[in-house]
């Protein structure tokens, strides 16, 4: 069963406007219509109205629905295919009992649930977490990723009332959501492997939007970790994996040691176009012959020296174009016009006047690194979450920026679209946008230059600061440091702009009121279904104690939960064209 899988349209999830909601509704009552999915996948999404009446009138009856809701989960994961980046820090406890992290790892690739033998990894292979994962993995008959934390996305892949006791414990909001919040435990006959914990329904159309447990019983020569995992409302009817939270403190394994670390999956990509070739080719068929149109205005053929440009321009939108068809780069939107305006700042004080446009974009991965494609600036979410102020971001965006004011080189390879064509998860290795170490020694002068006539000048301490914290803790967080496409920002004994270490104040972890880094998470939300990016809303919290500063370090996920605004079959027949 398939749900709607029409990428034409993005819906900001949590901004709650129900138009494009209803315009992607009418759009589906009509075959003809651009990207409308198949008959039988509207129809999918408009049972699911159907089965939330009448109410249910018991307990048992609530549970049915929630099982039957579960099982058509797992239908529609077989059909997507979301990027998923799990970020783990090992954790060891210091003699005054605080922890601290020692190690980390990373990876990122793509769900992938039907039953297709076939494994994509971006980062390495399979490595990670493989050897202590791999039962957990192999207990069931989906195909995961190499690695046990995509599974968390799955309640059980055979949910049956047979195997579990349900109790009922309490009525509870997240988010926005009214939720049954259920106790689930399975009966001692059942099959291994199950799952044990705490289940949060939305009592509406019962769909299970968290829970929080683990697998049981254990088998002998492996372990299950636990597990804390939320879906949101991403198109009408489909309740998808967004964020999975596990941490273990003190899980003694067979491997001889105690496991004690944090962990954050996300997942996004959902509405990737390319995975979906018969809307794409609907989409062609249906493009308007303006939109086709080249929109510049020049009439005769252009110079060299703008052939060159354009030229220059082409590898870059290609670039660009694929990285945002793969999932790894945002599509453009409210964060690149933020960033732009740091790098404006930066322009305008410095009276630099570029002939071509300078663009900013988001990496949507965590790993903290920066780099230019072209004329456009690329910055990772990680990166953003971490920085503390805007004085820092300035930093970063000012080493970019001299690389395009320097007329640093750029290979325009990708100007031939045959260089394009190859498997997503050769990525990594395909696009490299690093600079030589002399590019990079020249960048950094140049920002500093940059950054001293800027409004940002008296503000350096801070970024220094954060420079410090990040020099501090590289050792530790190799991958959270390592980049995949760029430069390092801390890499070995180098430190990108250590210059302005000299003006920062020492670094003091005890101290709550100096921030040198931010946690993971706190600063970029990410719509996992178009991608999109916006500025998180939450507003700043007094820190209890330094405790709570979390550098770098990952924290529990706890998303506002929202209804998608009613995509009700009955406001169809309102936007539906009209009979003639
Ligand atoms: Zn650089």
């Amino acid at each position: 069963m398939r749900i709607l899988w029409s990428g034409s349209l993005s819906v900001f999830l949590l901004c709650v406007s129900s138009l494009p909601v209803l315009a992607q509704d009418a759009a589906s009552a009509s075959p003809q219509a651009a990207g409308a999915p198949s008959a039988a996948a509207s129809g999918a999404a408009r049972s699911l109205d159907a089965v939330s009446s009448p109410p249910p009138a018991s307990f048992n009856d609530v549970m049915d629905r929630v099982i039957e809701k579960e099982h058509l989960f797992i239908a529609q994961m077989r059909h997507m295919r979301p990027m998923v980046e799990t970020y783990l820090q090992d954790l060891k406890t210091d003699s005054s009992g605080n922890s601290e992290t020692v190690k980390d790892q990373y990876f990122l690739g793509r769900l992938d649930m039907s039953d297709a033998p076939e494994d994509t990894s971006f980062v390495g292979q399979p490595g990670f977490g493989h050897r202590m994962l791999n039962h957990l993995t192999g207990l069931y008959a989906m195909h995961f990723l190499p690695l046990g934390f995509a599974q968390m996305v799955v309640l059980d892949t055979d949910f049956q009332k047979k195997y579990y006791d349900f109790t009922f414990v309490r009525r509870e909001f997240l988010g926005d959501l009214r939720c049954l919040v259920i106790d689930v435990q399975p009966k001692p006959n059942a099959p291994p492997g199950r799952f044990l914990g705490r289940i949060w329904v939305e009592d509406q159309d019962y769909n299970v939007v968290r829970f929080n447990g683990t697998y049981y019983p254990h088998p002998k020569t492996s372990y299950y970790l636990h597990f804390d995992s939320w879906r949101l409302n991403m198109r009408p009817g489909a309740w998808l994996p967004a964020y999975i939270y596990s941490e273990e403190s003190d899980l003694k394994t067979n491997l001889g040691r105690a496991l004690h670390f944090r962990a954050q999956t996300r997942l996004w990509g959902y509405d990737l176009k390319a995975l979906n070739r018969n809307s794409e080719f609907t989409e062609i068929l249906v493009d308007s012959p303006a939109s086709v149109k080249d929109q510049s205005e020049a009439t005769a053929d252009p110079s060299p020296v703008v052939a060159a440009r354009m030229w220059e321009r082409q590898a870059e939108d290609n670039a660009l174009e694929r990285l945002e068809k793969i999932g790894l780069l945002a599509p453009s939107g409210e964060v690149d016009k933020i960033l732009l305006t740091v790098v404006n700042n930066l322009l305008v004080t410095n009276n630099i006047d570029l002939q071509s446009d300078v663009r900013c974009r988001v990496l949507l991965t965590s790993p903290l690194e920066s780099f230019t494609i072209g004329h456009t600036i690329v910055i990772s979410r990680g990166l953003v979450d971490v920085l503390p102020d805007e004085a820092s971001l300035a930093m970063i965006l000012a080493h970019e920026l001299s690389h395009i004011v320097l007329g640093h080189t750029f290979d325009t390879k990708l100007a031939f679209n045959d260089r394009l064509f190859f498997p997503d998860e050769d990525s990594f290795q395909r696009f490299d946008f690093k600079r030589r170490p002399a590019d990079e020694d020249a960048a950094d002068a140049k920002a500093i230059e940059l950054l001293k006539n800027s409004p940002y000048k008296d503000k350096l301490g801070n970024a220094g600061l954060f420079l410090k914290a990040l020099q501090q803790n590289a050792p530790d967080l190799p991958n959270l440091i390592r980049p995949h496409l760029g430069n390092s920002l801390a890499g070995g004994k180098s430190l990108r702009m250590s210059a302005l270490l000299a003006s920062a104040p020492d670094l003091d972890p005890k101290r709550s009121d100096q921030i040198a880094a931010l946690p993971l998470g706190g600063r970029i939300r990410l719509d996992p279904w178009s991608d999109q990016v916006e500025m998180a809303k939450a507003k700043p919290v007094a820190l209890a104690s330094a405790r709570e500063k979390m550098p770098f370090e990952i924290a529990p996920f706890f998303p506002y939960l929202t209804r998608l605004s009613s995509p009700a079959s009955d406001k169809v027949a309102l936007t539906a064209p009209n009979p003639k």
